[in-house]
C-alpha cells in the first residue's frame, strides 16, 4: 500500500501520471472517493501518463470515455449514475476485457460484482481544504 498527499488538483493528477508509468496493459484500476474527491483529475494523469493528449473529463453522463495514447486505449467508467450492472454489461463488458489497454473505474463500489479481483484500488479522501489523501493498494 502506498499513500500520497496532495495539495491542489495538479498535484492529483501528478499523483495519477506516476501511477499510469507503472501500470502494464491489461490492468483495471478501481476509483473510490466521494464526489469532487479528485478521482477525474486522477484519471487525468493516467491518460496524460501513458502519453495522452485528450484531456479526460467526467464521463458521468456518458458511463464511458475512450481515450487513445501511444501506449493503447484508456477506457474511463463512471458508475455513478449507472443504474444496473446488467446496463453497464450491455454496453462495456467488451471494453472491461481490454487487454491491450487500460480501464478505470469511478464509484466501482457502486457494482463491486463487475469489478476483477485482480483490480488496483485507489481511494481519494479529502484531508483539509485543497488537500486529499491517494491510498493505492497493489
Ligand atoms: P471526482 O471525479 O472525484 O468527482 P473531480 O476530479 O471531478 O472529482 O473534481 C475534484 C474537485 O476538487 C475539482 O473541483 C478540483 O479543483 C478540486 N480539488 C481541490 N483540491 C484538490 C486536490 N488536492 N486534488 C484533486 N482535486 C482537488
Ligand atoms: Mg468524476
Amino acid at each position: 500500500m502506498t499513500r500520497t498527499h496532495t495539495s491542489g488538483p495538479d498535484e492529483t493528477v501528478a499523483a495519477g501520471r506516476a501511477l499510469a508509468h507503472t501500470l502494464s496493459p491489461g490492468t483495471v484500476i478501481a476509483l473510490h472517493g466521494d464526489l469532487g474527491a479528485g478521482k477525474t483529475h486522477f484519471v487525468r494523469g493516467i491518460v496524460e501518463g501513458w502519453g495522452g493528449s485528450d484531456q479526460a473529463t467526467s464521463p458521468t453522463f456518458a458511463l464511458l470515455h475512450e481515450y487513445d495514447t501511444p501506449r493503447g486505449p484508456v477506457f474511463h467508467l463512471d458508475l455513478y449514475r449507472a443504474r444496473s450492472a446488467g446496463e453497464i454489461w450491455d454496453s462495456v463488458h467488451d471494453e472491461l476485457d481490454a487487454p491491450h489497454g487500460l480501464v478505470v473505474i469511478e464509484w466501482a463500489e457502486r457494482f463491486p460484482e463487475l469489478i476483477p479481483s485482480g483490480a488496483r484500488q485507489v481511494t481519494i479522501e479529502h484531508s483539509g481544504e485543497g488537500r486529499r489523501t491517494i491510498t493505492i493498494n497493489p
